[in-house]
């Protein structure tokens, strides 16, 4: 066996491993950050070390540190688990090594990226001729929305902010949810737009912007360039922003309407939960993650925009060094901010014909179905559920923020779940994130009856047991 042969079937065979191991060990990590620095912080050698004696140093000091997020019974923050055939996907896809920036340099990276985006298009319900950008993820997907809509609020305008920037420029204005994403005001933070800009829309209950209040904040103010953000999967509840009377308010205004649907947008790809983003293929540019709900390895996300050339002209760049560039065919590269990348579109090409339409309507129903479970499951137990479980989000609440935190760091420290409190409406509540295709009937049934034991355990105000929330 060459060498090249070994340490790549060595690498496949710690990766199936682990995955067959992950039921047998807790969630967390077995080791702390400190052993781990530990473990990692030996001296850079004077020399070359043979690669297989690396390789294994590598599992050893990394394998007590791991987190089992690809696992079925992690429910923090909001990830998915990777499916096994897009994991194989991406496996090749390094040992190609293909640099996906345009389709001189990998014109097999360039025909996947397009064939998964017209099917992407499709699942989503999107327009069919508009562009798409395999990039890192909801961060990067909404800072090239919102890059997009800049530059078409201000040329509308008749300002060029590329050439020019944003001094002297026509005011923008950015309208949103108060309950938006984190990553919607660091992207205009870094597009030169800045936090202040943003006026906040009131929201339901649930955390939707309310349409009516975002025709009240856009009628405030004289006509002029503004970007308006929706959000579909609100990262505390799952929430979807009232789109079609949201897109028909902003559009009035002449806004350009970007929509945040890093998990949420895969609501379409469903019949039973497409209502929940109705409207959506109005909206002028969309960000959605692969790693999410899609269950894509990391890194990976989409860019989508409306106006392809519109797209490319807010991000793409070109050097007479780089050859395909500049021309008037748009490139990979051209609807993202990294110029090198992985490609992305082998593993999302790969998984997608795995599973077919079908497939993913069945895990987007797979996970609103679990995280009903969880929630029933919590409620049957005595807790008050805070959110409407319409998608893959459930809030729960044991009557104060103390006794909640107290649980999940219960649950966590005994490994049979990962799950984190998130402040909501001014309580600290009890947060799951049902993202995994890997998560079970099973996987539930254990994390809710750890939560039960930890909050039967913990002093607390005790509730009516079964006490939903108004709607
Ligand atoms: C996760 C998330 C993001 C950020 O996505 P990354 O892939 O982590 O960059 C943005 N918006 C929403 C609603 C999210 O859930």
């Amino acid at each position: 066996m060459s060498e090249v042969d070994a340490l790549f079937q060595r690498a496949a065979a710690v990766a199936a491993a682990y995955r067959h191991g992950l039921g047998d060990r807790p969630v967390r990590a077995e080791a702390s950050l400190d052993e781990l620095r530990a473990a990692f912080a030996r001296p850079l050698p004077d020399g070359p070390l043979p690669a297989d004696r690396v390789l294994d140093e590598l599992v050893a000091a990394a394998d007590p540190g791991l987190v089992q997020t690809a696992g079925g019974r992690f429910f923090g923050f909001v990830i998915g688990g990777s499916y096994p055939l897009a994991v194989a996907a991406d496996m090749v896809a390094a040992g190609w090594d293909q640099c996906a920036y345009n389709g001189v340099l990998t014109p097999a990276g360039q025909a996947a990226e397009e064939a998964a985006g017209t099917w992407l298009k499709d699942l989503l319900g999107l327009p069919p001729t508009a562009s798409v950008g395999f990039v890192a993820g909801g961060q990067e997907a909404n800072t090239v929305g919102l890059a997009a809509g800049r530059h078409h609020v201000l040329a509308e305008a008749g300002w060029d902010v590329e050439a020019d920037g944003l001094a002297g420029a026509p005011p923008v204005r950015v309208v949103a949810g108060a309950e938006r994403h984190a990553t919607i005001d660091r992207a205009l933070r870094l597009l030169g737009l800045g936090t202040n800009a943003l006026e906040p829309v009131a929201v339901d209950h649930d955390g939707a912007l309310r349409a009516d209040a975002l025709a009240d904040v856009l009628a405030a103010r004289p006509p002029g360039p503004v970007i308006v953000c929706l959000q579909v999967g609100n990262v505390n509840t799952g929430a979807c922003d009232p789109l079609r009377d949201a897109i028909e308010a902003a559009h009035d205004h002449g806004a350009w309407v970007h929509v945040d649907g890093a998990f949420g947008l895969w609501a379409a790809a469903s019949p039973r939960t497409r209502h929940l983003v109705d409207g959506l293929e109005g909206a002028d540019s969309w960000g959605c993650d692969g790693h999410k709900w899609l269950n894509l390895p990391y890194d990976s996300g989409f860019a989508f925009c409306s106006r392809p050339a519109v797209h490319a002209t807010a991000v793409r760049y070109s050097a007479p060094y780089l050859t395909g560039s500049g021309t008037d065919a748009l490139a990979m590269s051209d609807f993202t901010l990294q110029s090198s990348r992985r490609a992305r579109g082998f593993s999302t090409w790969a998984l997608l014909r795995h599973l077919g339409r079908t497939g993913v309507a069945d895990v987007v129903d797979h996970l609103c179905a679990m995280a009903r479970r969880a929630a029933d499951g919590l409620a049957a137990g005595g807790a008050r559920i805070a959110n409407q479980v319409a998608l893959n989000m459930v809030l729960a609440d044991f009557g104060d923020d103390g006794t909640n935190a107290a649980i999940a760091a219960a649950v966590q420290d005994e490994g049979t779940a990962w799950l984190a409190t998130t402040d909501w409406q001014g309580r600290r509540l009890l947060r799951l994130s049902l993202s995994s295709w890997s998560t079970t009937e099973a996987d539930i049934d254990a994390a809710v009856a750890s939560i039960l034991r930890h909050a039967a355990a913990a002093p607390r105000t005790p509730l009516v047991p079964g006490t939903r929330s108004e709607p």
